[in-house]
């Protein structure tokens, strides 16, 4: 298999004349944590949204895993394992933490015969809901409606229903977004034990998560690639600061 999980290859989104993404070649190592920074209009979003289908590229190419993925549609992303987490908007609501989970879960075993067949699948629900809430630290919560949690534990029940898809890719935008510092500790706690055998792509604000739990950072701005590295030497980059300083 090859070490690299994602490639673009020249990958540029135009809006009218105007190049939001230019001929970006960006690499994701398997197993690491990348982040994709840059000042506000960098085209971080953009490349988010080429990514998962939201856009169609104007030029380039993406590649998951060696596929060519750029003509792909986003459902048929996300079946190859390359999923964006953290919409609140992928919440219900109305539902206790645990249906959400299991309405999740029900997504991935439902496809499988074996699951039905088993005469067991609302036990085996019942279990890997409760496995997946006691991995994000949800159990207690488990009969609260989802409406009712406070924000850092809605960002994290959206965790917890995109695991039940088991990903080996995770695309993460911005997971720390107007939470308290507790919560940013614990969400860090949470992006670092989920790595684990996946590779996670994350757009991120937050300096200090960046710097604790990226391995390579890819700098944008207006569009083209800054700098990439680790944290220590990209954060030092003289062209980085005056990117950051001037806006
Ligand atoms: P970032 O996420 O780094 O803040 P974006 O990807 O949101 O940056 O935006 C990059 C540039 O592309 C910005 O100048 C923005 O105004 C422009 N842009 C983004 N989406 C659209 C769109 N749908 N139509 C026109 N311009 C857009």
């Amino acid at each position: 298999m090859p070490k690299t999980a994602l490639e673009t290859r020249g990958l540029t989104k135009a809006f009218g004349g105007f190049r939001a993404v230019r001929g970006l070649d960006l690499k994701v190592q398997r197993h690491t944590i990348h982040a994709l920074i840059g000042p506000n209009g960098a085209g971080k979003t953009t490349v988010f949204n080429l990514l998962t289908k939201v856009h169609v590229p104007t030029e380039g190419q993406i590649l998951y895993e060696g596929a060519d993925i750029t003509r792909d549609s986003s459902a048929s992303i996300a079946r190859r394992g390359l999923v964006r987490s953290f919409q609140i908007s992928a919440i219900f609501p109305n539902l206790s933490v645990r249906d959400n989970v299991r309405v999740a879960l029900q997504r991935r075993l439902g496809t499988q015969f074996q699951f039905w067949r088993s005469g067991r699948s609302l036990a085996v629900l019942d279990e890997e809901a409760r496995r997946l809430l006691s991995e994000v630290g949800l159990s207690e919560a488990a009969d609260a409606r989802a409406a009712d949690l406070s924000y850092g534990r809605k960002r994290t029940l959206e965790i917890a229903t995109t695991l039940a898809l088991d990903p080996p890719f995770l695309l993460l935008d911005e997971p720390t977004q107007g939470m308290a510092i507790e919560d940013v500790d614990r969400i860090k706690r949470l992006i670092r034990r989920i790595a684990k055998g996946r590779t996670i792509l994350m757009v991120e604000h937050n300096m200090s998560v960046v710097a604790d739990l990226c391995d390579t950072i890819t700098v944008l701005q207006r569009g083209e690639i800054l700098a990439e590295g680790a944290y220590a030497a990209v954060s030092a980059d003289p062209a980085v600061k005056a990117a950051y300083l001037g806006g």
